[in-house]
């Protein structure tokens, strides 16, 4: 018997009327003696307006309590769609993270699946029953409830994948598919067929919001194919793989992203271990940093910038500082009025070019580099926020429009 995964995001469920369009996309899949597992998003913008609810009723940030109440999103959605189902004649039933036997380990809203017994679902599918599965959520120790990770029931989706063993993941978003840029950005972006697991990832670890980026590490390790397609047109799509044959540019896509902020520990005195101390502190308090860069000694000192996502930036700031003291830096200072732009593509480090065009490109429109980095698969800049966008559209046209005109 075949199986699938479909997962319908925010954007997909967003009203009454959005439910019963995808439940019918899945009717559709149903009728063709499929076994489903569909994962399902909390509706539209509804987990942003519970973290706002939250902030209004207390100013403290209890994680723990704030992971009771995200799941809930998910698990209205799941009861909804199961009824949008059972409505078209197709059986259904909604499952909670835990009675999917999705188990979760780590931290508050940062869980990591460790352990998926999907008995309940494979019983379900016996009695001929799609599972509807809310998404973002597992079972952690003494039962309590953990979130995935913002954009966690992509996590959920490719899991449950694996577990099922599953010939195919859907993911149906508001677009038909990734783009070598957002298509809500860059008029020009171009839908891509075919991505690498390597290129996918590269792209969401920098800020692609389409597919969330530790969903594409597990689609890599356990093999599991991911089809991203539109749940507004039929048609499209983008395979996300192992390998993409015939594909011969090299810079795949170009990845603007407004979310993060600078935050730069200055005057660190040069001895061994400082480092340790600031990064340790920072990931002791569940803090994710990226593109960390030391500067060149000055005197005895050097300054150690990194960019950490805009909503973390207060807790960042408070662990820099506290480390600050102890190791006697001299300040610790932060920009939120920045982004960052990449160029992603495998292999692009072997392109002895590539550096050089990205910067011309960016001097040509007198953007100023903030901070620079590269990875085997991309480039990235840090460059002023109200820079990005034509950052974006002018590195487009440089690597992806003049290159397939
Ligand atoms: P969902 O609610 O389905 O999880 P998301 O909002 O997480 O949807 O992801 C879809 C959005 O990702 C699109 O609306 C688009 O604006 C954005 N996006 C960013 N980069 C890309 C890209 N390269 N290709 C396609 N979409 C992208
Ligand atoms: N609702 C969660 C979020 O907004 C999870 C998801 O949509 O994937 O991040
Ligand atoms: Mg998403």
């Amino acid at each position: 018997m075949t199986r699938k995964v479909m997962k319908f995001g925010g954007s997909s469920l967003a009203n009454a009327a959005r439910i019963r369009s995808a439940a019918k996309i899945v009717a559709e899949e149903a009728g063709k003696g499929t076994s489903l597992a569909v994962v399902v998003s909390a509706m539209g913008k509804t987990t942003e307006g519970l973290l706002g609810l939250a902030e209004e009723v207390s100013c403290t940030t209890d994680r723990r309590e704030l992971d009771q109440l995200l799941a809930s999103g998910e698990q209205q959605s799941a009861a909804l769609f199961s009824l949008a189902l059972k409505d078209l004649g197709v059986p259904a039933r909604s499952y909670t993270g835990a009675q999917a036997g999705i188990r979760a380990s780590g931290m508050w809203m940062d869980g990591r699946i460790c352990e998926i017994v999907p008995t309940a679902i494979l019983q379900g599918f016996e009695r001929g029953e799609c599972a509807i599965v809310a998404g973002f959520q597992g079972l952690g120790e003494n039962g309590e409830i953990l979130t995935l990770g913002r954009g966690g029931s992509d996590l959920t989706a490719v899991a449950l994948a694996a577990a099922l063993d599953a010939q195919d993941c859907l993911i149906y978003t508001d677009v038909d598919g990734i783009y070598s840029a957002d298509p809500n950005r860059v008029g020009n972006a171009r839908r891509i067929d075919c991505l690498s697991y390597e290129e996918c990832l590269e792209m969401a670890v920098l800020g692609a919001k389409v597919m969330q980026a530790r969903s594409v590490e597990m689609a890599a390790k356990y093999g599991v194919p991911i089809t991203v397609l539109s749940s507004f047109q039929p048609g499209g799509g983008t395979k996300v793989q192992e390998k993409c044959v015939g594909e011969d540019l090299v810079v795949r896509a170009v990845v603007p992203d407004r979310g993060v902020a600078k935050v730069a520990v200055l005057g660190v005195p040069d001895v061994p271990g400082i480092a340790a101390k600031l990064f340790s502190g920072l990931a002791g308090r569940g803090i994710h940093v990226e593109m960390i860069i030391q500067s060149t000694m000055r005197g005895q000192v050097n300054d150690i910038a990194f960019l950490v996502k805009k909503g973390l930036l207060g807790e960042a700031i408070d662990a820099c500082r506290n480390v600050a003291r102890e190791i006697g830096a001299q300040g610790v200072n932060f920009d939120v009025e920045v982004g960052r732009v990449s160029i992603v593509g495998a292999g692009i480090a072997n392109h002895v070019d590539v550096p050089g065009r990205m910067f011309t490109v960016l001097a040509r429109e007198g953007i100023n580099l903030d901070m620079i980095a590269s990875t085997s698969g991309s480039i990235t800049c840090v460059v002023a926020l109200d820079r990005l966008d034509d950052a974006a559209r002018a590195l487009h046209r440089e690597f992806i429009e003049e290159e397939q005109a």
